[in-house]
């Protein structure tokens, strides 16, 4: 490992001198950062234009040049262009939210009838090899490091489909070096064991090692940009792979091409501009629903939340009611797309949108690594690691399963089946 991607998983305190002036020049001297644009040895290439797309729409959005009378228009029509979206999007919209919820309500009867799909997620290692300043997973970050084994992995399964779960997100830090294609490999394989949809939110990997990931038994693929504006990336992720913005936005791309059957998009509203951020995820999946109409593909609309270590991040604010008016326009836009909406959002508020215009939610969520069964059954366990972020709504299967159909819902655990 060169001293570029050198990873340090100790205290900032007691990190070697070159490591800590290595950190702090990367936070302070921009010129000390590697292009943020051009991809690093291995990434691979794919020719595609969405990029592009996506970027100058971005760009050219004048939010506040949008009218009452844009929003009523934009409403009106049975379709939604990308003119009309804009508009529901933009600060004019936000007196006509109650309009919006009727109809994107509307559409996702239409669309996904009164269903509501519930997975957890699981976090299989917690090693990562970048700096986004924003994360309490990144390499500087003085937390418990832990990466499962297969057994510990098998176990932690085991305790959640006990619950009756049957869909599970795998998650990792960004590590390569500590949890590498091969190990999420055999994971996954253990995970087919035990759960019938099985998604994965690792570090973005090329078209051949999503294809090994798909056959090992991978349905779909989550990555987050976490914002659209490249200028504001560069700022935010100042080390490792993931600095590069567009070997990131291709991934679902080359995971599509790699065979997946589904992929989600995500900004992390909260950390520049939310309405260009919200713009240009719903964009690159439009776009990339024109080219890969098979494809299932899903939105989330996480909000950063505090996390341990970290006093240097004051997420711009985007209220509730911002939240729901990104939800609305989404639905309203693509009324195909799945939407979830994750347990750093309330049980109130989450009970709300999944009536409106979410179609999946989590449930017995831990970000911490190999604490299901202290969390799930009471037992004791000093052997786990940190969690990345604190959650909102903690509601296990159970008790989701039963305020959903109370909402009036039917929770679907699973629609696939291989044959
Ligand atoms: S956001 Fe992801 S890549 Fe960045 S430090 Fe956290 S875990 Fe690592």
């Amino acid at each position: 490992m060169n001293e570029e991607n050198q990873v340090y998983f100790i205290d900032s305190d007691k990190l070697p001198p070159t490591a800590l002036e290595r950190k702090h020049r990367l936070e302070q001297d921009p010129s000390f950062r590697t292009n943020h644009m051009e991809y690093m040895e291995g990434m691979q290439v794919i020719q595609s234009d969405i990029k592009d797309k996506v970027l100058r729409a971005m760009e050219e959005y004048d939010y506040d040049a949008y009218t009452a009378g844009d929003v009523e228009r934009a409403l009106s029509h049975e379709s939604c262009s990308i003119e009309d979206f804009k508009a529901l999007l933009s600060p004019a919209a936000a007196p006509y939210l109650e309009q919006m919820a009727r109809k994107a309500e509307e559409l996702t009867k239409n669309h996904f009838g009164n269903t509501v799909y519930i997975f957890t997620p699981l976090y299989i290692a917690n090693y990562c090899q970048n700096y986004c300043i924003y994360c309490g997973f990144n390499c500087y970050n003085n937390i418990r490091r832990k990466k499962l084994t297969f057994e510990e992995i098998e176990h932690e399964m085991q305790v959640i489909a006990k619950t009756g779960m049957e869909e599970i997100l795998m998650l990792t830090g960004e590590s390569r070096a500590y949890s590498d294609v091969k190990y999420i490999g055999e994971a996954v394989k253990i995970a087919r064991k035990y759960f019938k949809n099985i998604g994965i939110e690792i570090y973005p990997v090329n078209v051949d090692e999503y294809q090994y990931l798909h056959e090992c038994g991978v349905d779909y693929v989550t990555v987050f940009q976490e914002t659209y504006n490249t200028d504001k990336y560069e700022t935010l992720h100042l080390m490792g792979h993931k600095r590069v913005w567009p070997y990131r936005f291709d991934a679902q791309e080359r995971a599509l091409m790699g065979g997946m059957r589904g992929a989600g998009f995500s900004a992390l509203l909260g950390l520049d501009d939310f309405r260009k951020d919200a713009l240009a995820t719903a964009l690159h999946v439009y776009y990339i629903n024109r080219k890969y109409p098979h494809a299932e593909l899903s939105l989330s609309c996480p909000r950063l939340r505090p996390i341990v270590n970290n006093d240097r991040i004051n997420p711009r604010d985007v209220g509730e009611k911002e939240l729901c008016q990104v939800l609305c326009a989404y639905r309203i836009f693509l009324p195909f797309a799945g939407i979830t909406v994750s347990s750093r959002e309330s049980a109130t508020f989450r009970n709300g949108i999944a009536k409106i215009c979410a179609t999946k939610v989590s449930a017995g969520v831990s970000t911490g690594i190999g604490d299901h069964e202290e969390k799930y059954e009471g037992k004791e366990d000093d052997n786990v690691g940190d969690e990345q972020f604190e959650i909102n709504d903690d509601r296990s299967f159970g008790k989701m399963y039963e305020d959903m159909e109370q909402g009036g819902l039917q929770p679907v655990l699973n629609d696939y089946i291989y044959v």
